[in-house]
C-alpha cells in the first residue's frame, strides 16, 4: 500500500519503519529534518508541504503527534483534510488525546468526504520497535478493515472500540487505571519495605495473590525486583511520569464532561503533578515510589 506519516518522533519513528520493512510505500513529513533524513535513509519519501500528499493518492495516513493542538492544527488548520476531500485515503491518528478533539477532527473529515480512525496505542517505544502494539480503534469499521494489514505491520492488537472518539476513551480509561494501580503499587511495596520485609519476597507473594497487576509484576517500582523494569536501570527509558501526567489530565477532562467522579484518577494525577515539580519529569512513571521515600535529592 501507499501511506503517509506525520509525526516521527520516539514512537512515529519506529512505527513507519515497520512499515516500510513490510513492503509499503512511505511518504513521510515531520518538523524535524533529522527525524525525516532518518526515514528517508530507509527507503521515505519526503512530503515537505502537508498539501503535497494528495498528490500520492495514498491509501492511508497516520499521524503520531504530541497532542490535540497538534492534531488539529495538522488535519484542521494546516489544511491537510481540505487537502484530500473526496479522495479514498483513510486517515488515522494515533496520538493519545482527548475524545472530544478526536470526533472534532473526524466530523471535519466526514464534511470533506474522508474517513478518519483514533486509533490510540498501547506498548510504548518497545511496542512500537517490535511491531507489537495494541490499537484501539474508533470510527468505522469497514474502513479499519480496508486497512487492517497496515495496523498487524505494527501491532499484535488492534481492538475495534466503537464510534468516533471511543478509541481515545479506552485509552484514557487505560491509563488511569495503569496510573492508580502504580501508585497503589509502590504504596503497597514500600510499606512492605518500611515494615523490613524483603522485595523480591513480597513482590513473589503480591504476583501470586489478589493485589497482582501489570505494576507490581512487570514494572516493579522497587528496583531489582524486575531486573528489565525501568525501576532497575535508575527509573530511566520507560513512560515518562510526564507523559503519565497528561494522560491522567486527560481522563480527569474527559470525566468533568460527562459529569463523572475519578477520585482515584484525581489523586493520582495530584502525586504525578508533585512528582514532575519535584523530581525530573522524564523517569519512568514507577518513580512516583520516590514520593514515598523522601530522597528527592537523589534524582534532582
Ligand atoms: P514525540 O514528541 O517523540 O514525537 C512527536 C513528533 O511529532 C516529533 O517528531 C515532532 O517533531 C512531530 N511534530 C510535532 N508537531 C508537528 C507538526 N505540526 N507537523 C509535523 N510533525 C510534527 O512523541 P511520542 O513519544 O512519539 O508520542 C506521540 C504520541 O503517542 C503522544 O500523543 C503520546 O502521548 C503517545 N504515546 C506515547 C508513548 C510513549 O511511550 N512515548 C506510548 C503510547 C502513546
Amino acid at each position: 500500500m501507499q501511506v503517509g506519516f506525520i509525526g516521527l518522533g520516539n514512537m512515529g519513528a519506529f512505527m513507519a519503519k515497520r512499515l516500510i520493512d513490510a513492503g509499503h510505500q512511505l511518504f513521510v513529513n515531520d518538523l524535524n529534518p533529522q527525524a525525516i533524513e532518518q526515514l528517508v535513509a530507509q527507503g521515505a519519501t519526503e512530503i515537505k508541504q502537508l498539501n503535497g500528499f494528495a498528490e500520492h493518492h495514498l491509501d492511508a495516513i497516520f499521524t503520531m503527534l504530541p497532542a490535540a493542538e497538534q492534531v488539529k492544527n495538522v488535519y484542521i488548520n494546516n489544511g491537510l483534510i481540505a487537502s484530500l476531500k473526496k479522495q479514498n485515503c483513510i486517515l488515522v491518528d494515533c496520538s493519545t488525546i482527548d475524545p472530544a478533539s478526536a470526533q472534532i477532527v473526524a466530523q471535519h473529515a466526514h464534511e470533506n468526504h474522508l474517513e478518519m480512525l483514533d486509533a490510540p496505542v498501547s506498548g510504548g517505544t518497545v511496542g512500537a520497535k517490535n511491531g507489537t502494539l495494541t490499537f484501539m480503534v474508533g470510527g468505522n469499521q469497514a474502513a479499519l478493515q480496508h486497512i487492517q494489514v497496515l495496523f498487524d505491520s505494527m501491532g499484535k492488537n488492534t481492538i475495534h472500540c466503537g464510534e468516533h472518539g471511543h478509541g481515545q476513551v479506552a485509552k484514557i480509561a487505560n491509563n488511569m487505571l495503569l496510573g492508580i494501580t502504580m501508585v497503589g503499587a509502590a504504596e503497597a511495596m514500600n510499606l512492605g519495605l518500611r515494615l523490613g520485609m524483603n522485595a523480591q519476597t513480597l513482590a513473589h507473594v503480591i504476583n501470586h495473590s489478589s493485589g497482582r497487576s501489570w505494576s507490581t509484576e512487570v514494572n516493579n517500582p522497587v528496583p531489582q525486583v524486575c531486573p528489565d523494569a525501568p525501576a532497575s536501570r535508575n527509573y530511566t527509558g520507560g513512560f515518562a511520569s510526564q507523559l503519565m501526567l497528561k494522560d491522567l489530565g486527560l481522563a480527569l477532562e474527559a470525566a468533568q464532561t460527562a459529569d463523572q467522579p475519578v477520585f482515584m484518577g484525581s489523586m493520582a494525577k495530584q502525586m504525578y503533578h508533585h512528582f514532575t515539580q519535584e523530581h525530573e519529569p522524564n523517569l519512568d512513571f514507577s518513580a512516583i515510589i520516590k514520593l514515598y521515600q523522601n530522597d528527592k535529592e537523589e534524582t534532582k
